[in-house]
């Protein structure tokens, strides 16, 4: 890439326009760029694959929470989504974290389940923990034969890769053309405009804490997974008041401010310890099940600007 201010997604001429200082948690401060022509935003340059490790090495939070949750809402993922389309197939979890989920999916249905994921401590324990068959890698890297899965699923995973389009690419590579994709992201305009919110009232670089990147806006998502080869089957938008919020069609939040100023790390604590004490507890199939339905209520049909989150079922064209 010759010129860091081109935009990677769509193939204007015109440069991205600067929009903010923002920043991982090294010491690099990158310039937060709009796309004139598709609306995405993305870091400038785009961070390195090494700075990007030393930010996940850093932030264990990914990998915390509730496994009974998430083995939960795998069940009722297997048994509302998968289990109506094919009694058996293989799913890949793409940044599959923790691998409850995938548990969750095994124990709900008769699918076979893969995962992989970016840092090789997590994919060891999970292989240990669960005996599942996860990788650890980009998932350029792994190299999965082409049309092995009858579905994959991407959560929250493509704000964070430098190269989205051939990650898209690759996904579809390894999807059957009769496989479904399941893909969830943020919506980017509202998730860039509290970094940009951040940076205009303090003059200081934005911290994206949870790693996003990137910034998708509506249609660049459009183009994006139409280059990749796929159509939307269906598309859902959630979290509308977080998305007011963060767009300031809503106050903002109390605490707004708090993922984007970095943590402070006190002596012989490591940051965000409070998530690590988490307290869980088993509760039936029914009730996950029953949550699972509560979320998917909360999702309303199509793309609409004032939600925080997407997600798409998409297929092969
Ligand atoms: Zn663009």
């Amino acid at each position: 890439m010759d010129n860091p201010e081109q935009c990677l997604i769509c193939d204007t001429d015109v440069p991205a326009l600067f929009s903010a200082k923002a920043r991982l948690s090294g010491t690099i401060v990158y310039d937060l760029r709009t796309c004139p022509a598709c609306q995405a935003s993305f870091f400038t340059p785009i961070p390195s694959s090494d700075a990007l490790a030393e930010h996940y090495s850093k932030d264990y939070t990914f990998y915390k929470g509730d496994n009974f949750k998430a083995q939960g809402k795998g069940s009722a993922f297997a048994r509302k989504h998968l289990a109506p389309r094919l009694n058996k197939g293989k799913l890949l979890d793409i940044g599959c974290a923790s691998g409850d989920f995938l548990a969750g999916v095994q124990q709900g249905s008769d699918w076979q389940v893969y995962g992989t994921d970016i840092n090789p401590e997590v994919v060891a324990s999970v292989r240990t923990k669960l005996g599942l068959d996860v990788r650890a890698g980009e998932i350029e890297d792994v190299g999965f034969d082409a049309g092995f899965f009858d579905a994959v699923r991407v959560q929250d995973i493509l704000e964070h890769v430098p190269q989205p389009l051939t990650f898209l690419k690759e996904c579809r590579r390894i999807i059957d053309d009769h496989g479904t994709f399941y893909l969830s992201v943020p919506n980017g305009l509202a998730d860039a405009q509290n970094l940009i919110d951040y940076y205009t009232q303090y003059e200081s670089p934005a911290f994206s804490g949870a790693g996003h990147i990137y910034f998708f806006s509506i249609d660049s998502l459009t183009l994006l997974f139409d280059q990749a080869g796929f159509r939307i089957e269906k598309a859902y938008s959630y979290n509308f008041k977080k998305g007011l919020r963060s767009l300031s069609k809503l106050p903002k939040s109390k605490h707004w401010k708090r993922d984007l100023t970095p943590p402070v790390v006190q002596q012989n604590k490591s940051p965000h310890t409070e998530v690590q004490t988490h307290k869980q507890k088993q509760r039936s199939a029914a009730y996950y099940d029953f949550q699972f339905m509560k979320d998917e209520l909360f999702k309303l049909p199509g793309v609409h600007q004032y939600a925080q989150d997407f997600s798409f079922v998409l297929k092969p064209k």
